[in-house]
């Protein structure tokens, strides 16, 4: 008899955006006229540089000329776009090129990469967090059941991401020991980063207790400040113990088009019944089973990112969107409210004005200043009393919003 993976019926409901959009859209229907200005948004808004789409017209129409048509791709990608990411991004972080996967997105990658694990691993998940590591490891099965009362999974360790240690936990904080670390800098939902010294105490961390770091860099391109690493393995050792994801979802637009980078280092080795194992021989074994690759004319669109003309009009998206978290920044700071994030990040991680919920303080924002953001609580319990904006909006509308919100303050601080 058929039987299903009952890991999935662990898995909880979660109506985050669902409930957004059905609150947005009852709010339309009474208030037809209201002008309604998305800052919730985790999906860019700028389209894709005019060179990069020239170089995949290029790149399509090669493949209409028997000399020049690709068919199936190495599953690892293309060497031509592997070279450019190793020249480009990891010139003196002694990675090889057979350290580099092409993937489809840095979502697949990170929910992916656990079925190199055994299922009775403990696995460490930030919280708040970006909600597919956790679902991923309650489908996957290293989640154990959810506990009810506790409102947590049985096996998971949460990694407390708090005001009061600023969103940058440490390990000695953790009262488990992982054996797999998320680690998501610049972070999602909190827009904090990983010091490099922070970074460091993870690393040897991992080492002491062979645990491994899954080092989420989704982001990396928004960080502005010189001492942030952009790449785990700027720590020393990291390449014993870590996992980095990449992705030109945000950094160049791509999140219609899907193309990431996964770096599964050899020196990470695994022990099995006194043996070891690479984790690098496991995945590449796992990618040349389950996947396809990305499309040529993809990877010729990633490859453009990285000529003169690609890397100046990413930069000038990026601009854009780092003006519109200062407005944002600036315009909330303006009012009394703190925030977290916005400076290397897209995000802004807000407290809610007199740390009212922040579903309630979703419904203020939405029916007082027609304004929709995210409620920090959909993204694990201490997002409670906090709530996320995003810069990839308009700059205009941005700036519009925060002017609804600075003329009409009184109303937000009123609330208890
Ligand atoms: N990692 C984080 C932290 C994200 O927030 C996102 C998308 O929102 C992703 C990964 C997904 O990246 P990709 O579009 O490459 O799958």
């Amino acid at each position: 008899m058929i039987k299903i993976n009952k890991n999935f019926l662990e898995l909880q409901d979660n109506y985050l955006f669902s409930n957004i959009n059905k609150k947005v859209e009852s709010y339309l229907e009474k208030n037809p006229n209201a002008n309604i200005i998305k800052l919730g948004i985790g999906d860019v808004t700028r389209p894709i540089p005019s060179s990069i789409v020239e170089k995949m017209k290029k790149a399509a129409e090669e493949m209409q000329y028997e000399d020049s048509f690709r068919g199936y791709g190495p599953e690892q990608g293309y060497e031509f776009l592997r070279k450019k990411i190793l020249e480009s991004e990891y010139k003196d972080l002694d990675i090889d090129l057979d350290e580099i996967f092409i993937s489809d997105g840095a979502k697949c990658d990170t929910v992916n990469i656990i079925e190199l694990f055994d299922k009775d691993i403990k696995v460490g998940i930030p919280n708040p967090v970006y909600p597919v590591y956790l679902d991923s490891n309650i489908i996957y099965g290293t989640s154990g059941k959810y506990i009810v009362e506790k409102n947590e999974y049985e096996n998971i360790i949460y990694i407390n991401f708090t005001e009061e240690n600023n969103f940058e936990p440490l390990p000695e904080e953790l009262e488990q020991i992982p054996d797999l670390i998320y680690i998501c800098s610049p972070n999602n939902p909190t827009g904090t980063v990983m010091k490099k010294d922070n970074l460091e105490k993870w690393v040897k961390f991992a080492k002491k207790n062979n645990s491994i770091i899954l080092f989420d860099a989704a982001y990396e391109a928004f960080i502005k400040d010189e001492d942030i690493p952009h790449s785990i393995y700027e720590v020393s050792g990291a390449k014993e113990v870590a996992i980095e994801f990449k992705s030109f979802s945000k950094t160049a637009g791509f999140t219609g088009l899907r193309c990431a980078y996964t770096i599964v280092p050899k020196n990470i080795r695994i022990m099995n019944d006194g043996k070891e194992v690479s984790s690098n021989k496991l995945w590449n074994r796992r990618q040349s089973t389950k996947f396809n690759g990305v499309s040529y004319i993809t990877q010729r669109a990633a490859e453009s990112v990285y000529t003169e003309e690609g890397k100046k009009e990413i930069k000038d998206n990026i601009t854009y969107y780092m003006e519109n978290a200062k407005i944002i920044k600036n315009g909330l700071e303006e009012i009394g409210i703190k925030t977290f994030g916005g400076v290397n990040s897209p995000y802004i991680w807000m407290k809610t004005p007199n740390g009212i919920e922040s579903w309630r303080f979703f419904d203020v924002l939405l029916e007082e200043y027609n304004i929709v953001g995210t409620p920090g609580v959909g993204f694990g319990t201490n997002g409670e009393g906090f709530f996320r904006l995003t810069a990839f909006g308009n700059k205009f509308k941005t700036i519009e919003a925060m002017e609804r919100l600075i003329s009409k303050k009184e109303i937000i601080f009123d609330l208890i």
